[in-house]
């Protein structure tokens, strides 16, 4: 069998039904998320699905690129093929999430055409199955929010943002029945000195959270480390970095105890599985990030999740743009806060090219909107002086807006 072609897809996906993720203005998820998937085809008829993510567009031409030292190769080499493409991208110097979302989506496509070649389940490949569900969580921005996640059936939810969080936090674990976990994303704040960062975790400490996500900007490696030494609270990071060369620095030093790699752009199923090696043995749990990524992705991280003793929990949007189910067949559901690990030979889904077709692309890059506002995410400015540091740190009345 050789690689004949490989086609890609990409699509503009629609607003998630809620805006959950910021509490300063409309979530960039709303007003720009692409979608892109790859189809891996064979002298013998017989094609592989693959999704990649971190820069769609861009990584729908690192594919292109990528193609010609592919096309006749046998698709079964995967670890060689990887090897392969990663220095072939060498002359690109640090190819980062970008080249990171390239090697996925091709190496996903790998996966679930040897899977249907042999007529098992990718999870099957890796290992076997140590589960047959998989644990899910949602993002609420507020305590009506996180009531209508847990009567959903959801047993974990996660607020997201610094603004008004130690409130937030209060009112929704107030409010959850207190079998249902809580978690913290402040989306790696830049303009957060790590001295914030420690007090503000200081004060959540008590209400027990499942973890703190990314309390400063995922570069502020030394930031992390002080954070480390100084909060008994469980730390995740991980989302924005690729392969496990990127997220080793996060284990090598014992910084967080929750790895999030992204299904879409950490290097595949290939780097998923190893990267989840490496957090075993650092006695770290494995909560894949989803974030902006499509249906495609979703089914890779269930099948490594599927397959490994240290997964925690799968990210979902809930509820999402309806185009989530219609985009891929069949459609990943989550029913009473679980997944049911797919059993179909490769990932278990197909594309539906008709409907992609008729979604295009119209723009990549979006921002959230709220109006310019100084020391706030509205300023657009990454690393900026922060305001209303008080107020951010012991918590402001009911209705008062904090950056
Ligand atoms: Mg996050």
């Amino acid at each position: 069998m050789r690689i004949t072609d490989i086609k890609t897809y990409l699509m503009q996906a629609g607003a998630p039904a809620t805006t959950a993720w910021t509490g300063t203005g409309k979530s960039a998820l709303a007003t720009g998320r692409n979608w892109l998937f790859l189809r891996l085809e064979t002298d013998e008829g017989l094609c592989g699905i693959g999704e990649g993510s971190g820069w769609p567009r861009v990584v729908q031409t690192a594919v292109q690129d990528l193609k010609p030292i592919l096309i006749g190769e046998n698709p079964f080499d995967i670890e060689r093929l990887w090897q392969k493409m990663r220095v072939a991208m060498m002359g690109h110097g640090d190819t980062g999430v970008v080249g990171g979302g390239a090697l996925t989506a091709i190496d996903m496509a790998l996966w679930d055409l040897k899977g249907k070649v042999l007529g098992t389940p990718v999870w099957n490949l890796l290992g076997g199955k140590v589960r047959d569900r998989l644990r899910c969580y949602a993002h609420a921005k507020d305590v009506a929010g996180a009531l209508a996640l847990a009567e959903r059936g959801m047993t974990a939810v996660k607020l997201g943002g610094v603004a008004d969080i130690l409130r937030r936090v209060e009112d929704v674990r107030a409010a959850l029945p207190p079998e249902v976990d809580l978690m913290v994303d402040l989306h790696g704040p830049p303009w957060m000195p790590a001295a914030d960062a420690i007090t503000l975790g200081r004060s959540l400490e008590r209400h027990g959270l499942l973890f703190l996500e990314e309390p400063v900007a995922p570069e502020d490696i030394d930031g992390l480390r002080r954070l480390r030494r100084q909060l008994a609270l469980p730390i995740a990071a991980g989302e924005r970095w690729a392969t496990g060369w990127g997220l080793r620095r996060l284990l090598d030093e014992g910084l967080v105890d929750v790895l999030q790699p992204d299904s879409g752009r950490a290097g595949g199923i290939t780097q998923l599985k190893k990267i989840a090696a490496l957090a075993e043995a650092h006695m770290v749990q494995f909560a894949p990030h989803a974030g902006s990524l499509g249906p495609i992705a979703e089914y890779a991280a269930a099948h490594v999740m599927a397959s490994i003793p240290n997964a925690l929990m799968m990210e979902r949007l809930e509820p999402d743009w309806t185009g989530r189910y219609d985009a891929v067949v069949p459609a990943l559901r989550c029913v009473d806060g679980f997944i049911t690990v797919p059993d179909a030979p490769g990932l278990g889904v197909e594309i539906n090219e008709e409907f992609i077709a008729r979604h295009p692309s119209t723009r990549n890059v979006a921002i959230a909107t709220g109006g310019w506002e100084p020391g706030t995410e509205s300023e657009t400015a990454y690393i900026q002086p922060r305001f209303r540091r008080r107020a951010a740190l012991i918590g402001t009345p009911t209705g008062d807006k904090t950056p």
